[in-house]
């Protein structure tokens, strides 16, 4: 045999872990006394424990406790008592703990490795090589912004107790996606890793101990979805991080709603991957291995849907399929396996289940030949073709080793394509031609893109998703507000209208002209859909006009006017600062005209309305200024790579703007919006909507394009709900009474809209807080676009 035959001739032969630490170590704990509250390692109240085994054999690894609600409560209290210390303690404290558990982790880093790969079933490859190492990343990195909280976050301070909840396909990762950003922001946490992977974060817990956190403030209560809805329903919470299904993120969504809590989603996907004819496709099968087979394809952001340019199609799925006849499907624990087993029967079931549903509306699956192991719950990758936009597969979420593919013609399909769907978290663009890559990663709804790669994550670079795939960044800066509350300057309870209403009044003395204000959409003066008006009333309870009553479907017209306009989210930042400007000076030039509505129908001093309308001006110009100054960033992680942190507008945004101060608090929450590139449908003041609508001619001769701005008078609780279920609007602002911002919140559920109250209060709006960059980050997203370099 030649040295050729015999290189040819090579067999993969077994190169296991050892897994005698961890064995020891799982021998050596009770796991009946598993929950870690207040420091100490305690019993379940009830004395309940639940199972978890080992995915490749089935076995049972340990008997774990099972929080319930009463323990729960401990551990709520335990943060309680623990929060005031840590969060008053300095920055460098708090730096010191944070980089302690990073170098206890890394002491430590192949016994987490091991654990992690027994108890979730991932090739120990990728728990040493990607899951502990980032985990330990993501605890050195917040330390820093431990010690420059006060530098970075001015205006700020930590959010409280903090409850997270995390799923099991990557425990350790999401674990630390959690704690370090809340530890760095001076929160107590109480934390519930998923029931299938208690293991590593008990192992984490110890390291806690080790590495003098403070009693408390790190609590990790083990258990199943009760234990998370009592950590969600807790009043002694004020935050919630959850990442888990878009269906369990709705759910919480609703319970939360007006609750005050603050919350963050970080939920499913079904990201596209997107294969250009001039990509490198060697490079791109490599790629789509990793992005679709990563962990057994349970992950979130996983590639799960090829869209591949028709010229090329053939040849690509040809390479593919040679790709994955060499995949090692093994034991977790041979370093030389591709594919473990899945966390679960339950999770295999599903699978098996979808690729049947899948099969039945016309995919045709594919499999390699290759054998599986008899014991454990492994699933061979799978590659479905012949998939419909509509089928299964192309729509949920599988969460397993299976890949649906499609062809595109040209870019704008591909980009169609990949927008076609109620997710929203990553994409993956491969081409070499990165004028071209550059030109799709923007127009992708996405919260991540990777150019000629996958699965890149730093915990400088925000993670996170659009749409059904949640709201808020884990990560870099972005991740840091998630555990801040903004200092706003609270105003007035807002007391909801009395029912059906119709305010005042005493006939006008008949000397004005008649005028009907009508709604403002798409640019146009249009009449309301029902035909019917609202009377408003002057300050004195005279008639001051009426305008119209509008409806539901005039707000589905106005969304569908604010969608229609390209002009504005496509003009620069520029060109839209230039309008905001000009939108102020017209609206100075009418700045009496408009003080004296104001004294009219509000009855303050000439001297307030003129300051509110002064304010009004410079409130415009500020957010003028802004437009092209509140900016992305871009990151430099540790790899060839460089990360665009880009600032999109959120998209189409709904406004219910409060009564009181009502030219200023209309104009304080309409032009952030529209400075950061969103069109808006605007929901003025109930009681004082004549302000906004004198505004329309101000808007018509100030080169606002039609449709960025559409204004729609009425009854503010019934709009606000409107706005709410509409699938088509992306953010919602409200300001009203407390029951119309927590059922906005609650119905926000269809598209998971990002929420915005003030939860029954109103804020000043005369002050200098009520405005700036608080309100221009709630009109974007960051979308991070990763482009590798280097040959
Ligand atoms: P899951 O939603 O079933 O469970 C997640 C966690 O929520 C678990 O800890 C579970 O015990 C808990 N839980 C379940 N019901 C609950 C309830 N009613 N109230 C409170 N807590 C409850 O999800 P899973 O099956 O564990 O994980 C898979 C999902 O997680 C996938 O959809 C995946 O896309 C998503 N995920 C998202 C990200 C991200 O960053 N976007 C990362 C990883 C996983």
């Amino acid at each position: 045999m030649n040295i050729l035959e015999r290189y040819h001739a090579m067999e993969y032969g077994p190169a296991p872990e050892a897994r005698n630490e961890a064995d020891a170590w799982l021998a050596g704990r009770d796991f009946s006394k598993a929950l870690f509250i207040d420091g100490a390692w305690k019993a379940a109240a009830s004395g309940k424990t639940f199972d978890t085994s080992e995915p490749s054999s089935g076995k049972l690894l340990a008997k774990v406790s099972d929080a319930g609600a009463a323990d729960i409560d401990a551990a709520v209290a335990a943060a309680a008592k623990a929060l005031p210390k840590w969060s008053a303690s300095s920055g460098y404290a708090r730096a010191k703990v944070l980089y302690a558990i990073g170098r206890a982790m890394q002491r430590h880093q192949r016994l987490f490795a091991v654990l992690e790969s027994i108890d979730n079933g991932k090739p120990i490859r990728e728990s040493r090589d990607i899951d502990v190492p980032l985990a330990i990343r993501h605890f050195i990195h917040h330390a820093g912004w431990a010690q420059t909280l006060e530098k970075d976050f001015p205006d700020h301070k930590p959010v409280g107790v903090v409850g997270q909840v995390i799923p099991w396909n990557f425990p350790l990762l999401m674990l630390a996606w959690k704690i370090a950003p809340a530890l760095a922001a001076g929160c107590a946490v109480v934390l519930k890793p998923a029931e299938f992977t208690p293991l590593t974060a008990i192992l984490f817990a110890e390291i806690c101990e080790r590495a003098g956190v403070p009693k408390g403030v790190v609590n990790i209560v083990q258990g199943g979805p009760e234990a998370g809805a009592a950590i969600v329903n807790h009043t002694g919470v004020q935050k919630i991080a959850f990442t888990g299904s878009s269906e369990v993120g709705k759910i919480i969504r609703k319970a939360t709603a007006g609750s005050g809590k603050k919350l963050s989603l970080e939920l499913g996907g079904k990201s596209a991957f997107i294969v250009f004819e001039d990509a490198d496709l060697d490079s791109a099968v490599e790629g789509l291995v990793d992005g679709i087979w990563f962990n057994q394809g349970q992950v979130c952001c996983a590639g799960s849907r090829l869209l591949v340019q028709e010229g090329i199609a053939e040849a690509f799925i040809a390479k593919v399929k040679v790709r994955m006849s060499r995949l090692r499907v093994g034991s977790p624990l041979d370093k030389n396996t591709d594919i473990g087993p899945l966390v679960d029967r339950t999770q295999l079931d599903r699978v098996k289940g979808l690729i049947a549903e899948g099969a039945k509306q016309g995919a045709f699956c594919w499999q390699p030949d290759s054998a599986l192991p008899t014991t454990g719950y492994y699933h061979l990758p799978t590659l479905a073709t012949g998939v419909s936009p509509a089928n299964i597969l192309a729509e949920e979420e599988v969460f397993g080793p299976v890949l649906a593919t499609m062809s595109f013609r040209n870019t704008e399909e591909a980009i169609e394509l990949a927008n076609n769907t109620r997710y929203g978290l990553a994409a993956s663009v491969w081409s070499e031609n990165v004028n071209l890559a550059l030109h799709v990663a923007p127009q992708l709804k996405a919260g991540v893109v990777w150019v000629n790669g996958t699965n890149m994550f730093d915990a400088a670079c925000g993670f996170g998703g659009y749409r059904e795939s949640g709201f808020g960044r884990e990560g870099g800066r972005e991740g840091m507000f998630e555990y801040l509350a903004a200092k706003l300057p609270v105003g007035s309870v807002i007391k909801p209208a009395a029912a059906g209403s119709a305010q005042p009044v005493e006939q006008a003395d008949g000397t004005a002209i008649d005028r009907t204000a009508k709604l403002f959409i798409g640019g146009k003066q249009v009449r309301p859909d029902g035909n019917y008006s609202l009377a408003v009333a002057t300050a004195k309870g005279k008639l001051a006009g009426e305008v119209g009553l509008g409806s539901r479907k005039d707000i589905r017209d106005a969304v569908a006017a604010a969608r229609a306009c390209k002009a504005w989210p496509d003009a620069t930042a520029f060109n839209r600062s230039q309008v905001l400007y000009y939108f102020a000076e017209n609206l100075s030039g009418r700045a009496e005209e408009f003080a004296a509505r104001l004294v009219q129908l509000t009855g303050v001093t000439a001297k307030a309305a003129r300051e509110e309308v002064e304010q009004s001006i410079e409130r415009l110009f500020l957010y003028a200024g802004l437009a092209d100054k509140f900016e992305g960033r871009v990151h430099q992680p540790p790899a060839r790579v460089v990360t665009l942190a880009l600032h999109e507008p959120a998209g189409v945004v709904g406004i219910v703007a409060p009564d009181n101060q009502p030219l200023l608090g209309f104009v304080s929450l309409m032009a952030p919006a529209l400075a950061m590139g969103n069109t808006v449908v605007a929901v003025p003041s109930e009681r004082h909507p004549l302000l906004a609508t004198d505004l329309y001619q101000v808007i018509e001769y100030s080169d606002i394009p039609a449709g960025a701005i559409n204004i729609v008078t009425g009854r503010s609780a019934e709009l606000a709900g409107v706005l709410a279920k509409h699938d088509d609007v992306d953010g919602l602002w409200v300001f009203a009474d407390a029951e119309t911002c927590a059922k906005a919140e609650a119905d926000s559920i269809g598209n998971l809209k990002r929420v915005w109250t003030g939860n029954g209060r109103s804020l000043d709006w005369g002050s200098n807080e009520a405005a700036g960059e608080a309100f221009l980050r709630r009109a974007i997203e960051v979308k991070n676009v990763w482009v590798p370099y280097g040959d």
